[in-house]
C-alpha cells in the first residue's frame, strides 16, 4: 500500500473573478497517486480558497493515514468513515482518496468507474460552461470558447457591477438556457427579487447562492418570491448540511470536493430527493481526473455543471470531449484517465 501526491498550481485560461469579490489567475491542485495490491489509481483535490485547503494541509492531511489499515480487506464506506474520522474540514483531500479508491475498486472488477456506481449514460443530462464576472468587451470571446467547445447551457457568475449588462450582452450573442450564480455577491432583498423577475425574462432557469452563505432568512424569503428555482451552494456543502437549508431553497448544488467524495454525494442526493429538492451537481476548477469522477454519477442529478477543465489552460490530462451538450463518459475501466 502506497500513496503519494504531486501538487500543482494549474494557470486559468482567463482570470477569474466571483460576486464575492476574489478573482485568481491559477488554481492549486493536488493528484493524488494510491497502489494497492499492485494496482494504480488517481484521484484529486482541486482547493478552491474558500474551502481552507492548499497543498500544506493536504501534507499534513496525508502524513495521518494509517497505511497498515487501508491495506486491509475494507468497504468504500469504511474507508470514508476512516477518513473522515480523521481530523474536520480538509473536504477536498478527501475527495481525492475517495476518487482514487473508487478507480482502484472499478480497476480491481474490471469496470468503469460508471458501471461501479451503477449509473446509466442514457440518463447523463446537458453540462453548463461557465462565463466569469467579465467586462463587456470581452463577453462575446467568452461566449464562442463555450459554444466553439460544445456546451448547449451556460451559467453566469453574476454579483458584480454590471449584472443586467453582462446577459444583455451575452444575449446578443446566443440564446441558449443561462443559470446564474451569485456566488453570495447580493446585499438586499429587493434588488434580488427585481433581478430574479429580469433574469427569468432574459432566459434564465436557475439561480444559485444569491446571499452570503449564513443568510438562510433571505435565500427563504427569495424562494417564495422568485419565478426562478433558488439554489444553495456555498451554504451546504456536507450531508449534514440538507436538513438546516432545505425548508429555504429549491435545490442544492452538490460537489465532490465540498462533500469529500463520491460515496456521501450519493448519499445527498437520496437525501436531497427524498426531502423533495432538486439537485444540481458542480464542480471546482478541476482537471479531467475530478470530472470524470463526478461525470459517473452525473445521471442522477437535475442539472450538471462540470466545466472545470474547460476553465484551465492546461492540465495533465486529455481534455474530455462534448457531444450534443453532454461530457462522454470514458469506457476504458477505472475513472478512464489518459
Ligand atoms: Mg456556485
Amino acid at each position: 500500500m502506497n500513496i503519494s501526491v504531486q501538487h500543482l498550481n494549474l494557470p486559468l485560461r482567463h482570470p477569474f473573478t466571483l460576486g464575492n469579490g476574489s478573482s485568481r489567475t491559477h488554481t492549486a491542485i493536488s493528484i493524488l497517486s494510491l497502489e494497492k495490491n499492485g494496482i494504480t489509481a488517481t484521484g484529486e483535490a482541486a482547493m478552491p480558497p474558500y474551502l481552507g485547503e492548499n497543498h500544506e494541509t493536504v501534507d499534513a492531511f496525508l502524513a495521518k493515514l494509517d497505511l497498515t489499515y487501508l491495506q486491509e480487506d475494507l468497504s468504500i464506506g469504511e474507508i470514508h468513515a476512516y477518513v473522515d474520522s480523521l481530523h474536520r474540514g480538509n473536504s477536498a483531500i478527501k475527495a481525492a482518496i475517495d476518487i482514487a479508491f473508487h478507480d482502484w475498486f472499478a480497476k480491481t472488477q474490471n469496470k468503469t468507474l460508471r458501471q461501479l456506481v451503477g449509473t446509466s449514460a442514457m440518463d447523463m443530462p446537458i453540462s453548463t460552461g461557465t462565463i466569469g464576472i467579465t467586462p463587456i468587451p470581452d463577453i462575446n470571446q467568452k461566449v464562442n470558447e463555450l459554444l466553439e467547445a460544445g456546451f448547449k447551457k451556460i451559467k453566469v457568475k453574476l454579483g458584480g457591477p454590471a449584472d443586467r449588462e453582462m446577459i444583455q450582452s451575452i444575449r446578443k450573442y446566443t440564446d441558449l438556457p443561462l443559470t446564474v450564480d451569485i456566488n453570495q455577491g447580493w446585499k438586499d432583498l429587493e434588488t434580488a427579487k427585481d433581478m430574479s423577475f429580469w433574469l427569468a425574462d432574459q432566459g434564465v432557469i436557475l439561480l444559485e447562492q444569491p446571499f452570503i452563505k449564513e443568510d438562510l432568512e433571505s435565500m427563504g424569503r427569495l424562494k417564495a418570491l422568485s419565478p426562478i428555482p433558488v439554489f444553495a451552494d456555498e451554504s451546504c456543502q456536507r450531508l449534514s448540511d440538507i436538513e438546516c437549508v432545505q425548508a429555504y431553497v429549491d435545490g442544492i448544488n452538490i460537489k465532490l470536493m465540498k462533500c469529500t467524495g463520491i460515496y456521501e454525494a450519493i448519499q445527498m442526493v437520496n437525501t436531497a430527493r427524498r426531502l423533495g429538492l432538486q439537485i444540481m451537481l458542480g464542480c471546482m476548477t478541476e482537471t479531467s481526473c475530478a470530472t470524470y469522477a463526478a461525470l459517473s454519477i452525473a445521471p442522477l442529478f437535475d442539472m450538471v455543471d462540470i466545466d472545470g477543465p474547460w476553465i484551465l489552460k492546461e492540465q495533465p490530462f486529455k481534455q474530455p470531449i462534448i457531444e450534443a451538450g453532454k461530457i462522454l463518459i470514458p469506457t476504458t475501466t477505472g475513472l478512464g484517465i489518459q
